[in-house]
């Protein structure tokens, strides 16, 4: 069993006080791999090495056109590297190795938008009615990001931070999930590899609340690119107010997923069961709420509850299983407890229900399971349960199921179904969400927006909106005369 270290300053940093930690495969339950339990030592050290490679390094010498070719060539050695890394993530967290795989060959198409958005940052003249003052605007890095990641899509996750950062020119200190931490380290390697200077990349491993805090109490940080839940989002937000710290905060959800009665049917049930058991349900936008109109609920019912049958859940290094194990001994707990309370609170139990019985028995399965008849006020309904546990909702009209859909504290995502395009658009229109699809689910794309409305969170990944929350806007007034 291998240890891995910090990352810092383009070398590995062992904890000053010689502390591991360890990370378990959710597949066997057995220990995987040993990792430095960072403090606030290497935390300095780390906020040390990003700080100098902002100021004084050649990382801020670099033309942008260079900046984004680097990045691009950081693609280029991730996707070299996609088996090793799509391993990686399969082993730490149980995700699909096909997956994942495809994912770290995505996180390359991330790179080349972001690489290629770097020499694009532009500034504005602004007409004035003063003859003689000659203005501009700039859009300049912030310095120190400070990027705190979850362990339920690493390289996802890291990637829509960290590319955008860099592409504005800012320097990074890396926290991953304490679950997940090795994609983080092998991303700096591959960072290192791809000619990215020392320091501009550095990763730090250990718990949130000591790590992650220190990260957020820095005054030498300028910003934290926060994904997590929604209740750590706002310990930080709280904290950052010491140093009025930049904050982007990507946090929980409870997506509706809506299906009317004219939906294409074929298409919404595998829109339903993408949605809530894609990634075993720890997907922050998963479409945990299913919201039937009345007339189609039974039919619907029949075909989804015949599909969940064919869902294979096993070791997601083989390519017929379609759920792996939830992600550790302590999230399979709580997905375990939800059910219980769906049961308790007289949810109809129609899938699952229980740990599902794979390999040595020790690993962390859970069935895909699906509770009809819940009512939105229910707390399967009401709390992210971040697993494979699926809440249908009926309802009655249009108005019924935009109301109930917007009725909870997140604003993620949201779907909706249905043939009728003044339908889609109005229910687009009406649904409290920082993103709507219309006919589909989990769709991403480096170009397009993300992020929350509410309690989900504030602030944007991706697209060039995502980019601009990056960068601090300075105003240059020059008097001519
Ligand atoms: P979490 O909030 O427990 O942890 C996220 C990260 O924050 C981890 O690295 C953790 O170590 C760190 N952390 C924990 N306490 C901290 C503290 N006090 N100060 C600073 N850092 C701290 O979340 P999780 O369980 O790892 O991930 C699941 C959550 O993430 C879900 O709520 C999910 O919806 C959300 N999520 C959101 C998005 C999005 O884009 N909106 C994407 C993925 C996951």
């Amino acid at each position: 069993m291998n240890t891995y270290q910090n990352y810092i300053g383009g070398a590995d940093v062992p904890a000053a006080d010689g502390r591991t930690f360890t990370a378990f495969n959710p597949t066997t339950g057995g220990v995987w791999g040993t990792f430095a339990l960072a403090g606030p030592a290497e935390v300095d050290r780390a906020v040390q090495a990003a700080s100098g490679a902002f100021r004084t390094g050649p990382w801020g010498r670099l033309s942008p056109t260079r900046r984004g070719r680097l990045l691009m060539k950081w693609g280029d050695v991730i996707a070299e590297h996609a088996d090793r890394i799509a391993t990686i993530e399969t082993e730490q967290n149980g995700k699909l190795f096909a997956e994942m795989r495809a994912q770290a060959r995505i996180a390359q198409d991330w790179l080349y938008y972001f690489g290629g958005l770097a020499d694009k940052i532009e500034g504005t003249v602004i007409p004035l009615d003063r003859q003689s003052i000659f203005n501009y605007t700039l859009r300049e890095p912030l310095g120190v990001v400070g990027v705190i990641t979850p362990w339920n899509s690493p390289t996802f996750i890291a990637i829509m931070s960290l590319a955008p950062a860099l592409a504005a020119g800012n320097t990074i200190v890396l926290k991953p999930a304490s679950q997940t931490p090795l994609t983080a380290l092998k991303f700096a390697e591959l960072c290192q590899e791809a000619g990215l200077p020392e320091g501009v990349v550095n990763v730090v491993t250990g718990p949130g609340g000591k790590v992650g805090m220190a990260m957020v109490r820095d005054p030498r940080v300028d910003k934290i690119a926060f994904t997590g839940s929604t209740e750590v989002g706002k310990q930080i937000m709280r904290e950052a107010a010491g140093t009025l710290k930049r904050l982007s905060l990507e946090l929980g959800g409870k997506s509706p997923n809506i299906v009317f009665a004219d939906a294409d049917m074929e298409a919404a049930v595998k829109g339903a069961l993408t949605g809530i058991f894609y990634n075993k349900g720890e997907v922050c936008a998963a479409g945990s709420r299913l919201f039937l109109e009345d007339s189609i609920h039974d039919a619907f019912m029949g075909k989804l509850t015949e599909r969940v049958k064919g869902l294979t859940v096993g070791d997601p290094m083989d390519k017929a299983t379609r759920m792996g194990p939830v992600v550790s001994k302590a999230q399979m707990d709580t997905v375990l407890s939800y059910i219980e309370a769906g049961k308790q609170e007289g949810a109809r139990l129609v899938a699952g229900g229980g740990r599902a019985s794979v390999g040595n028995g020790k690993g962390y399965f859970i069935q895909p399971t699906i509770f009809d008849d819940v009512r939105n006020t229910m707390k399967i309904a009401r709390e992210e349960i971040f697993g494979p546990v699926l809440s249908v909702i009926p309802f009655k009209s249009l108005e019924e199921g935009l109301a109930e859909g917007n009725s909870t504290t997140y604003g993620l995502a949201a779907a909706v179904w249905t043939r009728d395009v003044a339908k889609a658009l109005r229910a687009a229109q009406a649904i409290r969400a920082g993103t709507v699809w219309v006919n589909a689910y989990n769709l991403f794309d480096a170009a397009l927006p993300f992020g929350g409305f509410k309690e989900s969170g504030f602030g944007r990944e991706m697209g060039a909106a995502g980019l601009e929350h990056y960068t601090e806007l300075k105003t240059v007034w020059v008097d001519l005369s």
